[in-house]
């Protein structure tokens, strides 16, 4: 079993510690190890059982909340990174991958195969079981989050039997929707029952390690982005009525919180279908080939030249904190300088948004609102920039980027924030040592959760606790009975769990 620690990943001391990607979190667990088989983890699990310590898996630590926080056993999971056809189905587009795989490798090695997944995150460096396990979305009202792929989950748990002893669990939904064909099946146990599913999907780990999951996704098809320029106000009127969305695959909003030359400027980005009958042609497939490098870096230009000089993006904070005045032109930059050609190319490379170089120097809260039939969440929309106009006036302390709007349709998924109807995510991105970062995400999040608003699992959610959970998650009843059934002696819990679900 292998119990070594990435380079890496060491302390200035050679003892071994872990840190997510903003540095936000550190750990020094008791022991950090990189399982490489189903074998591995039963043991790691076992160990963990034997010796009442807790244990949490951790993917990319791409979180800025504290959901990865774990001070017993520490999983890596970058190992666990195999994709295989799911065996024991008939359906050809099940693919069943470990949960350590990154999306990135996950779409490469989809691509290969000729499939695409139906929906992502603007960036690709998460964990599959990172990204599914704390609702990590893009922006699709006809499809949903990540999680929507997730047809069955393998669990390496307590046995429900036994809880002494560790056992690993195929969990999946009842009846019609379950998918495994259980003739000449070999595998784990299989439990067929909804509950169960639907607090396993969103769970934060709190039920126990993810070995991994079948996802259904789709032939490999192509998308055409369109971005529109304009202001906000000209945004809102399509948004109402969800006119926006008709025809479109996908649609998000970029806007510019703040008042420059007395206009509010916002962009609109339609994804669309792209049906091209002439792809497979030669000349085609080249086009793609040489023409997706140019594009992409094309895309993020400023960005891509700041990845190569790393002290760019510390100019640009320097200049934030030196001249808060000049936030409104800064994101009017940001947001005109995405206007862009239309953009066609596979799916999974157009849902790509980059720009990773600042993003990873960024935390932000993401918090998502009802889209009512009413259309009052552009209310809560507007309530919120001008609460940022606000604390700009009064306290020169601002959001870096554009504000980001992203839907999602409703899931049965017991802890999503779009569990049980469709939300509008409000993105409000601040750059590292930002004078009041700190500050202006506290009070977003103070300014939204009055309404019952629910903010994204893996981004700043400090102000969560039970008593905010019980109250916005109808189902939370349900899902805290199965989490105790799973994790009877709370080893796969952590102060956040603890924080969030009171267990
Ligand atoms: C630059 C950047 C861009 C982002 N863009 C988006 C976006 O577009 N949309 C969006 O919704 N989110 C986005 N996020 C948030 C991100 O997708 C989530 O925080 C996601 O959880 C990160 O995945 P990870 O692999 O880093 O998980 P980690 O942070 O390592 O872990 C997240 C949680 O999953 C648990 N976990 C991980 N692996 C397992 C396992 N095998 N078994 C059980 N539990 C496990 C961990 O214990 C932890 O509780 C972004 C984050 C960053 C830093």
């Amino acid at each position: 079993m292998p119990r070594k620690h990435n380079k890496n990943k060491k302390s200035f001391f050679g003892r071994p510690v872990w840190r997510n990607s903003t540095k936000t979190i550190s750990v020094h667990p008791l022991r950090f190890y990189q399982p490489e088989t189903l074998d591995d983890l039963k043991e790691m699990v076992q160990e963990a059982i034997d010796t009442n310590t807790t244990i949490r898996a951790v993917g990319s630590g791409h979180s800025f909340s504290d959901a990865p926080q774990a001070e017993g056993i520490l999983l890596d999971t970058d190992h666990l990174n195999k994709l295989s056809k799911y065996k024991f189905s008939k359906a050809e587009n099940l693919f069943e991958v470990e949960g350590g795989i990154k999306v990135k490798e996950l779409n490469k090695r989809l691509d290969q195969a000729g499939y695409c997944i139906p929906t992502m995150g603007g960036i690709d460096h998460q964990s599959i079981a990172g990204a599914l396990s704390t609702g990590t979305h893009g922006s699709s009202l006809d499809f949903g989050a990540m999680s929507k792929m997730i047809k069955s989950i393998v669990l390496v748990t307590h046995d429900q039997d036994d809880p002494k002893k560790v056992k690993v669990y195929r969990i999946e939904r009842s009846g019609n929707n379950s998918i495994t064909d259980t003739a000449g099946y070999t595998g784990p146990e299989i439990i067929k029952d909804d509950a169960v599913f639907h607090s396993a999907v969103v769970c934060f780990g709190s039920m126990g390690i993810i070995y991994s999951y079948v996802l259904e996704v789709e032939k490999m098809y192509y998308l055409l982005e369109k971005k529109e320029v304009s202001d906000w106000p000209t945004v809102k009127d399509k948004l109402r009525n969800r006119r926006v969305f008709q025809g479109h695959r996908s649609v998000f909003v970029q806007i510019n919180p703040y008042l420059h030359k007395g206009k509010q400027l916002a962009l609109l980005v339609y994804h669309d279908d792209y049906v091209d009958t002439d792809q497979n042609l030669l000349v085609q497939q080249i086009k793609h080939k040489v023409f997706d490098r140019i594009k992409r870096s094309r895309r993020s230009f400023q960005f891509e030249v700041a990845s190569l000089l790393p002290y760019f993006v510390w100019i640009m904070i320097w200049r934030i904190n030196r001249f808060p005045g000049f936030v409104p032109k800064f994101i009017n930059n940001a947001v005109k300088s995405q206007k862009d050609d239309e953009y066609i190319n596979k799916g999974y490379k157009v849902m790509y948004q980059g720009l990773d170089y600042v993003k990873e120097r960024a935390f932000d809260c993401e918090i998502a609102i009802q889209v009512d039939s009413g259309d009052e969440y552009l209310e809560v929309i507007e309530n919120v920039m001008q609460y940022l106009r606000y604390m700009s006036e009064e306290y020169k302390v601002h959001i870096t980027s554009p504000l980001g709007l992203r839907f999602v349709k409703s899931s049965e998924a017991f802890m999503t924030p779009e569990s049980g109807y469709d939300v509008c995510y409000i993105d409000t991105p601040v750059l590292k040592k930002i004078y009041g970062g700190d500050v202006i995400i506290n009070k977003l999040q103070q300014f939204l959760l009055v309404g019952g608003a629910r903010p994204h699992w893996g981004k700043r959610n400090d102000l969560v606790d039970l008593e905010y959970t019980q109250s916005n998650y109808p189902k939370y009843n349900v899902f805290i009975q199965t989490i105790k059934l799973f994790n009877p002696s709370k080893i796969f819990s952590n102060l956040f769990t603890k924080r969030v679900i009171g267990y």
